[in-house]
């Protein structure tokens, strides 16, 4: 039998689910079943390359070897999802897990690009008060193979003309909460020789701001975005109080300028517009201080409005003139454009599943 621990083995069968391992686990999940250490690259291959649902898919496996790998294994993609579809032509997946979990990731088209925006947790370990995600409570952290499903199924769904361009670790969760999960399927998104090649300067990881562990992220070669949304520490206590009261604003900004960045890269900081809390002259002002010397781009999102929410989304003219404040800084700075908002697939709206019209919700799962 091969060796194996319990973390690996799917739960509804006592079977290997062979998408939980990681490469060495692998390995030794080969090694294990007697078969050579190089067979473990080409099962690798098959399940993110190829994209293979099932053993019998594994054609360079002899009929018998894939008996035997049948008999202690499964692919454990997931079975079951939903698309919904935005009028803007976002889409939003959502992925349910072995527990019965779902998971949410969007897709968002933007001119030629098409954006990925991953989930790292089922729901959030934070409690930002102008965020749907952080209003339900940490439901529980992805694993690994949890985050890469979210490719793996968007991929198989996309249409023949369609690439990804680039991934973004900025939807349910704060993925600094779940470094372990997250390194490791930042590890398969990666690895071009077995994994799914995606170069890791086309990813982005976005942490509320858990300043301690900023360095860590540095080796994994992603971009890294920091949400910052107040200038101030009584600000930010009140918008972003669990992740401020551990990490104060001078503690977040001094780990980012000991940030190692790679040359010619830069840090973006993301700053939510709340109409009337955080989106005056001097806020802007304050925000130019703050970052004065930073290698850095400012994406500015205007505040997505959600059911209950005290918040309020500033008006575009408000917006545009904080823009210009930190142009005129220096600061090279970008409004984000929402997308997805009709069907609560936009920043800080993930969450809560909910059906509006019109959308039209297709079946993901066995038979894509
Ligand atoms: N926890 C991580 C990633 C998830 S949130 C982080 O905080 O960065 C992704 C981005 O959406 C963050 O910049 C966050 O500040 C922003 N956001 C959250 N709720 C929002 C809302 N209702 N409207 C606009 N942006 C929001």
């Amino acid at each position: 039998m091969p060796v194996v621990n319990d973390a690996h083995t799917s739960p509804s069968t006592d079977l290997t689910n062979l998408l939980a391992l990681d490469q060495t686990s692998a390995e030794q999940f080969v090694l294990g079943l007697g078969w050579p250490r190089y067979r473990t690259k080409q099962l690798l291959r098959w399940l993110y390359q190829k994209r293979v649902r099932d053993i019998e898919q594994m054609t360079d496996l002899s009929k018998a070897e894939r008996a035997c790998l049948k008999v202690v294994a499964l692919v454990g993609r997931s079975q079951d999802g939903r698309i919904i579809r935005s009028e803007d032509g976002t889409r939003k997946f959502l992925i349910r897990l072995e527990d019965g979990l779902l998971v949410e990731s969007v897709l968002i088209p933007e001119g030629r690009r098409l954006t990925l925006c991953l989930s790292t947790q089922v729901g959030c370990t934070l409690d930002c008060d102008f965020c749907l995600t952080g209003k339900m409570g940490l439901k529980r952290n992805l694993k690994a193979h949890e985050i890469v499903e979210q490719v793996l199924v968007v991929q198989d769904r996309l249409e023949p003309d369609e690439r990804l361009s680039s991934l973004v670790l900025m939807g349910m969760g704060e993925p600094l909460a779940n470094l372990d999960a997250v390194s490791d399927a930042i590890a398969r998104l990666t690895n071009e020789e077995w994994g799914l090649g995606i170069p890791a300067r086309r990813i982005t990881l976005s942490t509320a701001g858990l300043a301690s562990r900023l360095k860590e992220i540095a080796s994994l070669g992603v971009n890294l975005a920091i949400s910052l949304n107040a200038t101030t520490n009584a600000q930010r206590d009140r918008l972003m109080p669990a992740v401020n009261r551990l990490h104060p604003l001078d503690a977040l900004l001094a780990a980012c300028r000991a940030y190692p960045l790679p040359p010619r890269r830069r840090l973006t900081f993301e700053y939510v517009l709340l109409a009337g809390v955080n989106d005056s002259d001097q806020d802007a002002k304050r925000l130019t201080k703050l970052l004065r010397g930073l290698p850095c781009k400012v994406n500015l999102i205007p505040f997505n409005e959600f059911p209950n929410s005290p918040y309020r989304r500033p008006d575009d003219a408000t917006a545009l003139r904080f823009q210009a404040h930190l142009k005129q800084a220096g600061l090279d700075t970008f409004i984000r454009k929402s997308k997805g908002r009709d069907v609560l697939g936009a920043c800080g709206q993930l969450g809560e599943v909910r059906r509006r019209e019109p959308v039209a919700l297709t079946p993901v799962g066995a038979d894509c």
